[in-house]
């Protein structure tokens, strides 16, 4: 039995809440490095029965930004820094310094701490982190598994500073590697570590001709290796793998089913086969037959002593325990799976495909087969109008095509060339917060709630008149999640009380579990944007999430296709998008910010993605009249493969997150001639620093190079929500004399 890492957020967040308390100086390192031990701890117990505990998936912030750490890799603009200062700083910025880029972890919605490589990088190796967490293991009477995110994965997500090129690079970064796992055989006889590829589920890449001299020369310091690959399936590594010395190789059976066929290649090896079985990225109990289904097929070609039974990647993408939800409906909750639960689920599986049925597993294998016959069969997931609406569902486009759109919005709407505005929400004070907790848990009435609710608008809209915001917005007071407070209105779907998931650093997401077929019955945002829209003579954004981000972002039913849950989620969006505008909203925005997380990793299983995402994004938008203008917003996307697709969703206006790029991202849109009006952003709302009105102008200028004034907006590059008022106040300030300078110039 084998996991990839285990969530360590917390069951309460406990991560979360010590790191916040250390940010803002309330506590010592000393108090912070002890609440990260306890988890360690804790989280170790629940993996006593395994061969291995798993040391190094614990992070105080990103295992990408450890390896960084640990290698020595460090931006120069940090280099009089050391010690948890460094660590942080590179994650969140300090003073004028800006932090490293973060983006999404493959197609999760965990976000990684981009490593800045340059050619001129001197490494400093230091291993005490890990050799810390292993030593605590031992001590603790475990058997420790390394896990390490691996050489390719880490250089092949980095990026360059100064356009050197990564072959570069590679044998320095090599070396400084080796001289990490080097000095990690010094903490004991027999090693094992993990190495994380996911990058290897690509496919091929210049760097795969290095796969054999790196593993084989960890092999060699002595190291019991295992490669791992999640997500997908990674035929064309495991060919390369099979014939290094190394031990084994953890292959994702869910997300990848393709990795049968490499089954024989494995056997002749002799290598051992970690079999992802266990789903780390759903929450659905699993269907152990089927699991042993595929067990059966497996072992008829690798010997039964060589297949450890796997979760199918970190465990990292699921919530901790279902053990403290107490409010979800009883037949809903026991098909339900987090993280604790899942290591049951394979200590039984294992159990079953070693024994087969013995008096100490049958009880607890008839209840999983029963649970997953009563799901598949409960009427809670079956909506007849639901199925026959999206059955008859034609495909539509916008009326007018965008020329004619633009000219008619532009008279309509009457806003100026580098228009500003915001992505929607503004800081969730805990003021706020603890209004809607109050609320939800029937502390205060629902008058005093929505009081409370206006007197935020009040206060946003007025606020954002007096910096001079073009197109305003109501600010999102009433969500506390862009998907979650959709998801809470529509039918078909459940939440959690404590299902959080870790985004970046302390963020965590409580993901949406969708059980069954979806539908809006009343409109959803439309008495909070016309509330809005009543206090001010300027437009106000309406605020909507689009179809495929609330997919993206939910735990979605196995039981049906996504492109199918999909449709019927995009029915519900273009249903308040008609309400919307028959209620004067003349802008509404879909954020679409995960759309591009969707992606399959494999290039073949691309276009049908594309193909239905953008169908699903049009069935929402096209039911926008001609005048009402229709925005997008995407966060840390790759805009370079998927262009074609934004085009093509032929939204009036998309923002998209540009402020730690430059304004390298834009010249992507120049060169594809996209026509559309684009909202780059131009500060970074995902660090607390704020940005000077003249490094904004000079990010303005740069915008300005490539695309001209009439397309631009102007705007932050992502949702304010994380923010201080105190933070924002100003950052908009400067933002709106940076814009004021330029418009005087030209
Ligand atoms: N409208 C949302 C907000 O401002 C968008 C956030 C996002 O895309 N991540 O919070
Ligand atoms: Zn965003």
């Amino acid at each position: 039995m084998n996991i990839l890492g285990f969530p360590r957020i917390g069951e309460k967040r406990e991560l979360k809440k010590a790191l916040e308390s250390f940010w803002s100086k309330k506590t010592s390192e000393e108090e912070l490095l002890k609440v990260a031990k306890s988890l360690r701890t804790l989280h170790w117990s629940y993996q006593k029965n395994f061969p291995f505990v798993v040391v190094n998936d614990f992070s105080l912030y990103d295992n990408m930004l450890d390896l960084s750490y640990m290698l020595g890799a460090i931006p120069k603009r940090f280099a009089n820094l050391n010690g948890l200062e460094l660590y942080f700083a590179m994650a969140r910025g300090n003073g004028s310094n800006v932090a490293c880029e973060m983006t999404k972890w493959f197609n999760t919605n965990y976000h990684f701490v981009v490593p800045e490589l340059s050619k001129n990088d001197i490494y400093q190796v230091n291993a005490e982190k890990i050799a810390n967490e292993y030593n605590e293991a031992k001590s603790l009477g475990y058997n420790p598994k390394i896990s390490l995110i691996g050489l390719f994965t880490y250089l092949g997500l980095a990026k360059t500073n100064d356009d050197s090129d990564k072959e570069y690079i590679f044998p320095k970064l090599k070396a400084a590697y080796l001289e990490l796992i080097k000095k990690l055989t010094t903490l004991g006889e027999e090693i094992t570590i993990e190495f994380h590829e996911p990058i290897f589920v690509k496919g091929q890449n210049p760097f795969f001709s290095k796969i054999k001299e790196v593993y084989n020369a960890i092999a060699e310091l002595g190291i019991r290796v295992i490669v791992s690959t999640y997500f997908e399936a990674s035929n064309e590594a495991t060919k390369i793998l099979v014939e290094t010395d190394i031990e084994g190789l953890g292959l994702d059976f869910i997300y990848g089913e393709n990795n049968l066929t490499s089954l024989k290649l494995i056997a002749d090896a002799g290598k051992k086969l970690y079999a992802g079985l266990i789903d780390g990225r759903n929450i659905w109990v699993a269907n152990l037959d089927s699991k042993l289904n595929i067990l059966d097929r497996i072992s008829i070609i690798v010997p039964k002593d060589l297949i450890h039974i796997s979760t199918s990647c970190s465990l990292l993408h699921v919530p901790f325990s279902k053990d403290s939800e107490t409010k979800l409906d009883s037949e809903i909750l026991s098909w339900l799976s987090f993280a604790k639960e899942k290591i049951g689920e394979l200590e039984l599986l294992e159990s079953l495909f070693r024994h087969g049925i013995t008096e100490s597993n049958k009880d607890l294998y008839k209840q999983n087969q029963e649970v997953n016959a009563t799901r598949k069969n409960s009427n809670k997931i079956h909506d007849i109008k639901v199925q026959q609406r999206t059955q008859s569902l034609q495909v539509t486009t916008r009326t007018k095509s965008f020329k004619e759109r633009i000219k008619i919005q532009r008279q309509e709407l009457g806003y100026p060339n580098l228009a500003t505005t915001t992505i929607g929400s503004f800081p969730q004070t805990v003021e706020l917060r603890t209004l809607r907790q109050k609320y939800k848990k029937g502390e205060i009435d629902t008058n005093t709630y929505e009081n409370g609710i206006k007197d935020y608008i009040k206060d946003c809209i007025a606020f954002q008149e007096e910096v001079g915001l073009d197109v305003l917005v109501h600010g999102e007071p009433e969500r506390n999640d862009m998907v979650e407070y959709f998801g809470e209105q529509m039918k078909g779907f459940v939440f959690s009380q404590n299902g959080w998931v870790q985004s970046y650093g302390s963020r965590c997401v409580k993901p949406p579990i969708i059980y069954g077929d979806t539908s809006r019955p009343n409109a959803m945002t439309v008495r909070w944007s016309s509330f809005a829209q009543s206090l001010s003579k300027k437009i106000v954004k309406g605020m909507l999430t689009g179809p495929v981000t609330i997919l993206n972002w939910s735990f979605v039913r196995d039981d049906l296709p996504r492109h199918e849950v999909c449709k019927q989620l995009s029915l519900c969006i273009a249903d308040e998008i008609s309400d919307l505008q028959n209620a004067g909203i003349k802008i509404i925005q879909v954020d679409e910010a995960a759309f591009k997380e969707g992606y399959p990793l494999r290039k073949e299983n691309i276009k049908e993605y594309e193909t239905w995402a953008l169908e699903c994004f049009k069935i929402s938008s096209s039911v926008a009249k001609p005048s009402t203008q229709i925005h997008t917003h995407m966060c840390y996307s790759e805009f370079n493969d998927i262009m074609k697709t934004i085009e093509a969703m032929d939204a009036d206006v998309i923002s998209i997150e540009t402020a730690r790029s430059g304004n390298e991202l834009l010249k992507i849109f120049k060169q594809v001639g996209y026509a559309n009006e684009v909202g780059p952003g131009v500060y970074d709302i995902h660090s607390p620093r704020i940005p000077s009105a003249d490094e904004m102008y000079k990010q303005i200028k740069l915008l300005l190079e490539v695309l001209p004034k009439e397309q631009l907006w102007i705007n932050p590059d992502c949702g304010l929500k994380t923010r201080k008022w105190e933070e924002v106040k100003p950052s908009l300030n400067n933002m709106i004399n940076a814009v004021k300078k330029v418009r005087s110039e030209i």
